[in-house]
Order: C-alpha cells, then structure tokens, then sequence
C-alpha cells in the first residue's frame, strides 16, 4: 500500500523546502540526510573530547594523602584517621608543625613523621 501523504517540510539540513512523503522525513535529499548524519557523529566526537578535557582539568587530580609531601588538614585527618580539632589542637600545642599558607593551612609529611619520633605522651 503507498502512502499519498504529502507534507511541506523544511529540510533540517540545508534549510530549504521540500514534500516529504513520511512523516518522519526530516531531509530534502540522500545527501542532506547523509550530511546530517556526518554532522551529527562529529558533534557527538567534540562532546567526547570535550568530556576527555574536563576529566583532565579537574582540579583534584587522585594523589593519595600517603604520597603527599605537604598534606592539608583534611588531607592530614584522613592520613591520622583523626578529626580536624586534634590536628588543630596539636598544631595550637607545638606538637605539630604547620604553616599558614595564604588562609589555608599546610601540614608537611616531615612534621607528622616527626609527630612519632617526639617522646610527648
Ligand atoms: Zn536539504
């Protein structure tokens, strides 16, 4: 059975208009389809790259706390499984040495080693 439908379409490739014969026809020709089509893998390529990128950008890149040589107090929490207000209460006492670097606070791998070689009980 061959459809009579007759639709006025506008090609969604090159713009211009044209009778589709199905409701689904979206393009004027084989080659704005095709073109379309091409298009269409390219994008989908670009937003590939684009994600690649993003992943590389983050700002965090994966380095465990145990290869660090200058660690941050969260970094220095999950290091000494202790909660920030030890670590705070240790640096207030001596016990262990930081430095204020701009308003973050930076705890080298050297001064939580030296942490266990203090006989401080
Ligand atoms: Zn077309």
């Amino acid at each position: 059975m061959s459809s009579n439908i007759r639709l006025e379409k506008t090609c969604n490739q090159c713009g211009n208009a044209f009778t589709a014969k199905t409701t689904v026809t979206q393009y004027c020709s084989n080659d704005c389809s095709k073109r379309a089509y091409k298009l269409r893998k390219r994008s989908a390529k670009i937003d590939t790259a684009i994600q690649v990128e993003i992943q590389k950008t983050q700002p965090h890149p994966t380095i465990p706390v145990t290869q660090k040589d200058f660690l941050s107090i969260d970094d220095t929490c999950q290091l000494l499984g202790a909660s920030r207000w030890t670590i705070y209460r240790l640096i207030d006492k001596g016990q262990l040495l930081a430095k204020k670097l701009g308003n973050r606070t930076i705890i080298s791998r050297k001064a939580i080693d030296q942490l266990f070689n203090t006989s401080v009980v």
